[in-house]
């Protein structure tokens, strides 16, 4: 016999009713945007390696520990997305997008592939709704990126998300305030590996989650002392517009993130009931992507919300899981003629947008009233011979027990009454 498969470490299935209430999240995640007149863009699941390795940046965890990176067979280097920005920005300058009108507003939902150590919220396939915002270095697009952000979260019914807010500085401010951490750092007494990421990368130490790190970096230099006055003016209109939305959130000023290309505005949504993964969400700004991969000086600010995470959050506040699906109707025939009669039926139902479901393989009454139950209509519509003989379904409200008898010919109408009366009530 052969061996049974499971899916790749790492990775999961996502079966009903998880299936839906995903997909319920992802549409959630996506409606304000969507609200916000962003368009909606899709690229490809792999990219020329080269794009990442400049546009996330050469010494960052992401690439270089956790990419799926392959040579085709016509000896192509590709990785899956591991991330969503660098292809979509490639996207907006290969498209020609950033010639017209800007700013140009994309959002986008796909999965994304990091070879990560699993655990619970750290997948090495997963999915993320993200937007972007490409041509504008207007203070007001960050905080409407980060508003719609926060207000998809509220309409998921979710309080415990909190936004931690920080500043990077410009392209101009920043080498400065990195010297001055590097300094700081080539001070302290730290293993060979760490003491490499002070010469290449100086700003992911901050990132270091050990405490005795933590505690060294105590007295570290911050980035809000290097600032330069336009940083200050620029962050400064930020938060007064998240506040003027009643948007809450807490200065951290050792914000950092995983990739490389942020400037200026950096921000991060964390929830306190997942655990050692608290991140349900980040972005920032990215003023100096464009060039790196290759396009002219062109801004841009967006974000990625963690669809698996988002939803563990709902869970560990307890809310219903979304978008549980449910049918109006079942049907029950009792016998071939009545099948063939109902599967008619329940087809124009269908058509006319009643939701509807039937009972199939000649099951009894008693089954198939169990499955009409589970199936969450509000109707069951019964159709045995003697019916069939005199014209008759028995149209039965499942909340009620209250049963009727419909005449077969008028059954498709007087269900569409029946719903739309339930739905409205
Ligand atoms: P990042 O692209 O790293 O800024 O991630 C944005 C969001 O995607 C995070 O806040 C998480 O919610 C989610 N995310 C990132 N990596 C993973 C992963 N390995 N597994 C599940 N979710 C992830």
């Amino acid at each position: 016999m052969s061996r049974q498969f499971r899916a790749p470490r790492g990775t999961f299935d996502l079966v009903p009713p998880r299936g839906e209430a995903v997909l319920a999240v992802r549409e959630a995640l996506s409606g304000p945007v969507r609200r916000a007149a962003y368009g909606y863009v899709e690229t490809p699941t792999f990219e020329e390696t080269e794009l990442f390795v400049r546009g996330v940046g050469e010494s960052t965890d992401v690439v270089t520990k956790e990419m799926y990176s392959f040579v085709t067979r016509g000896g192509d280097e590709v990785t899956l997305r591991p991330e969503g920005t660098a292809p979509v920005l490639r996207a907006v300058l290969e498209q020609g997008l950033h010639r017209g009108a800007l700013p140009v507003k994309l959002w986008y939902s796909a999965s994304y592939f990091r070879y990560e150590r699993p655990q619970k919220g750290r997948y090495r396939h997963f999915s993320q709704v993200g937007a972007e915002v490409v041509g504008s270095d207007d203070p007001a697009v960050d905080a409407e990126t980060i508003v719609l952000a926060a207000d998809a979260y509220r309409e998921l019914g979710l309080t415990g998300v909190r936004l931690l807010l920080n500043s990077l500085g410009s392209n101009e401010s920043r080498p400065a305030y990195r010297a001055a951490l590097q300094d700081y750092l080539r001070g302290l007494d730290l293993d060979a590996e760490t003491r490499q990421r002070v010469e290449l990368n100086p700003m992911r130490v901050l990132d270091d989650k050990r405490p005795e790190i933590q505690a060294a970096l105590e007295k570290a230099p911050v980035v809000a002392d290097f600032l330069s006055a336009g940083d200050h003016a620029h962050h400064d209109t930020v938060r007064t517009l998240l506040t003027d939305a009643g948007i809450a959130y807490v200065d951290e000023p050792r914000l950092v993130r995983g990739l490389d290309y942020y400037t200026r505005t950096l921000f991060e949504f964390v929830h306190d009931g997942l655990g050692a993964q608290s991140a349900v969400g980040g972005g920032g700004r990215y003023d100096g992507l464009s060039e790196l991969i290759g396009g002219p000086r062109l801004p841009g600010v967006g974000w990625a919300l963690g669809v698996e995470r988002t939803l563990l959050a709902m869970e560990a506040e307890g809310l219903p899981l979304p978008g549980v699906p449910h049918v109006d109707v079942y049907a029950v025939p009792l016998g071939d003629r009545a099948a063939r009669r109902l599967f008619r039926v329940v087809t124009e139902l269908r058509r006319g947008g009643v939701a509807a479901d039937i009972s199939t393989g000649g099951r009894g009454l008693k089954g198939a009233m169990k499955a009409a139950d589970r199936s969450g209509a509000a109707y069951a519509v019964v159709v045995g011979e003697r019916d069939l003989a005199a014209g008759l379904a028995q149209v039965k409200n499942l909340t009620t027990g209250d049963q009727v008898a419909v005449p077969l010919d008028a059954l498709v109408a007087d269900l569409h009454v029946r719903v739309l009366a339930t739905v409205d009530a």
